[in-house]
Order: structure tokens, then sequence, then C-alpha cells
């Protein structure tokens, strides 16, 4: 897939509204169009990854740049002290439906576990 078929590359680009509410250079989170709890926000790289699986040894920097925007997101969305769940789903099993590497930052109401 190129980054110009890819929903949450043109949502990076701009040219798909959503609800911005972090970006750094290499990531950009957003608020999930279908929220699964009162906060559910959407990290992503800017840079076109199609999942965890596909990423590179070399990427290494870049997907603890993803981890750290997420901690930031919780962080700011006053999610620290109670916690929350950062999720990556990967593939047709974990559940992936958007064809780019995002982490899910779940929170303001207790999780259940193991998830569905
Ligand atoms: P996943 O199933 O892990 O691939 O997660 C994809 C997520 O993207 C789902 O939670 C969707 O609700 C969300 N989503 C799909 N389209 C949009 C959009 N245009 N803006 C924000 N979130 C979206």
């Amino acid at each position: 897939m190129s980054s110009t078929d890819c929903l949450f590359c043109r949502i990076v680009a701009g040219e798909i509204p959503a609800t911005i509410v972090r970006s750094d250079e290499r990531t950009v989170a957003f608020r999930d169009v279908g929220p699964q709890a009162p906060v559910h926000v959407l990290v992503v790289p800017r840079e076109h990854i199609f999942s965890l699986e596909t990423s590179s040894d070399d990427q290494g920097d870049l997907l603890g740049a993803l981890m750290l925007a997420a901690r930031d997101v919780a962080r700011q969305e006053g999610l620290a002290e109670d916690g929350y769940r950062a999720v990556l789903n990967v593939g047709a099993d974990g559940g992936q439906t958007v064809p780019h590497l995002h982490v899910h930052v779940l929170g303001g109401r207790s999780m259940d576990w193991p998830p569905g």
C-alpha cells in the first residue's frame, strides 16, 4: 500500500480531518472516531509502517519514540495516576483493521483482562 492510499498517512498529511491531540517530528496522536473508553487516542508514526510485525531492526528509535509519545499522551489526558492501557493490534488475529502501525491509548475507566 502506498502512503497515498493509507488512511492514517492521509490523516498525518492533513488530508483527512482528525482531532489531533499531540504531534512531534516523528509521531502524531489523534482521537479514535469510535472510542472504546472515555479517552481513546491513536498514536502513529509519521512514516508508513504496516504493523509491528513488518517493522525492521533499524526502526527501534522510531518505535521507542512511538511508545514515549503514547506515554506523553496518557499524561496529557490525565490518565497517568489511575492507569491506562496501551495496545498494539497486529495483523488479522490481533484485530488490526488499519494497516498503519498505531498504539491505542485507552483510559478513563477500569479495563478488563483478558481482552476479547
Ligand atoms: P485497529 O483495529 O487496531 O487497526 O484500530 C483502528 C482504529 O482506527 C479503530 O479503533 C477505528 O475506530 C479507528 N479509526 C478508523 N478510522 C478512523 C479515522 N478516520 N479517524 C480516527 N480513527 C479512526
